[in-house]
């Protein structure tokens, strides 16, 4: 069997632009940025191979100039553009000027050095090579959350491809004679081309799986989020409470929980109109959000029901941050009297003999109880 080097060009040419006028059509228009990337990273990229095809067509020397510098732009722009995607799905990578050095050098150089072949193909593609591996590197880097194996495959292919390129330009530099066009039928030059074909591939699968998961999580995220105060709802406290009391419970560190209801909070629904309610849980999600430490959990865990997980909390800097709560609630009731509401709380703080995070719950909703029956608008404590 020989593979022979224009229809291996062609094939490729094909797959790319089958695959990069499909893919607009069935990941439709709402996308991340990540993904929009991604997939703008393949429409140019295919652009870029129709450009090197149409080159070798023309006997001309300009047109064959102009397509092989825009093929190399846009081999490069798709590079910085699967990079950015890379960025959004695992969060920042290193390496982002140099890239973007490279897409404006590669081209440059290839243009100014176009009369010399060995020059120029040395050049572009040792410089596409070195820009292939800063994609590669940026998969490697570790990542803020949990990621899937898509982001080895996207490794591997990028990896295997500044193999190829690497080793075409020094071809093309040293061996002039064994790389004398871009169609030579060199085992290295019909290689490099099969394995464009099959990174193209699972490079593309890769893509698809990070955009799934990119999905999955928002998901994930939604379903814990409660969607009239932006904050967690019971489904999230449930899920992320538990792995807060562990940790500080196995560290031996304190942890305080603090319960707070809105008192007569009926009344203005019944007095307002239940948007007003929503207006004031909305106007108090947002105190509690503004007043959070990064580290603290606060989620709605009932209608008027809102609950704190303060790591490395102990009793007085809980107390603390119910008065500070109280005073920007104070505050931006003045700016919305309509909203005015007040609220009652309940403090609790982990004990060595507490073996559950229910324990903990259970004595901060009996201070808050017992607030609720001294008045309300106050906090009171069990500890
Ligand atoms: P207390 O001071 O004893 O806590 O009195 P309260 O009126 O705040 O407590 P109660 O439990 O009697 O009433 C809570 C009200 O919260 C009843 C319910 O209609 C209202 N509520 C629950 N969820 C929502 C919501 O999402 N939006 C609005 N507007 N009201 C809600
Ligand atoms: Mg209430
Ligand atoms: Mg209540």
């Amino acid at each position: 069997m020989t593979l022979d080097v224009s229809t291996l060009l062609v094939i490729n040419a094909a797959n790319l632009l089958l695959m990069a006028s499909t893919l607009p059509i069935i990941m439709g228009r709402r996308l991340s940025p990540a993904a929009a990337s991604a997939r703008a990273a393949l429409i140019v990229h295919a652009m870029g191979w129709i450009a090197i095809i149409l080159s070798s067509l023309w006997k001309d020397q300009w047109p064959d100039l102009v397509l092989s510098t825009l093929s190399m732009t846009c081999t490069g722009v798709s590079q910085a553009l699967l990079f950015r995607a890379l960025q959004g799905w695992l969060g920042p990578r290193r390496g982002q000027r140099l890239l973007w050095a490279l897409v404006v050098l590669t081209p440059l150089g290839y243009a100014l050095s176009f009369q010399s072949y060995p020059i120029r193909v040395g050049w572009a593609n040792l410089l596409v090579a070195l820009e292939l591996l800063v994609v590669c590197q940026a998969t490697l880097r570790p990542t803020t959350r949990k990621v899937g194996n898509w982001r080895w495959v996207v490794f591997a292919c990028t990896l295997v491809m500044a193999g190829f390129t690497a080793a075409r330009g020094v071809m093309g530099f040293f061996f002039t004679e064994l790389y004398p066009t871009f169609r030579t039928p060199h085992p290295v030059n019909v290689l490099a081309l099969l394995a464009t074909n099959i990174t193209l591939v699972m490079g593309n699968l890769a893509v698809l799986v990070a955009w799934r998961e990119e999905a999955e999580a928002q998901l994930r995220e939604q379903a814990f989020t409660d969607h009239l105060t932006g904050l967690h709802n019971r489904h999230g406290w449930e899920e992320r409470a538990p792995g807060l009391f562990a940790q500080a419970e196995r560290h031996g560190t304190p942890l305080a929980l603090l319960m707070l209801d809105l008192d007569h909070f009926k009344r203005i629904n019944d007095l307002h109109g239940h948007d007003v309610g929503d207006a004031v849980l909305r106007m108090f999600g947002g105190v509690l959000r503004d007043n959070r430490r990064s580290s603290d959990l606060v989620a709605r865990i009932g209608g008027e029901e809102f609950v704190l997980l303060l790591p490395h909390t102990d009793h007085a800097a809980a107390v603390k941050l119910e008065r500070r709560l109280r005073r920007a609630l104070e505050n931006a009731c003045v700016q919305q009297p309509l909203l005015s509401v007040d609220f009652s709380a309940g403090l609790a703080l982990l004990r060595p003999d507490d073996a559950t995070l229910t324990q903990l719950m259970v004595r901060a909703d009996n201070g808050l109880y017992q607030a609720k029956s001294l008045g309300r608008g106050r906090l009171c404590a069990l500890d």
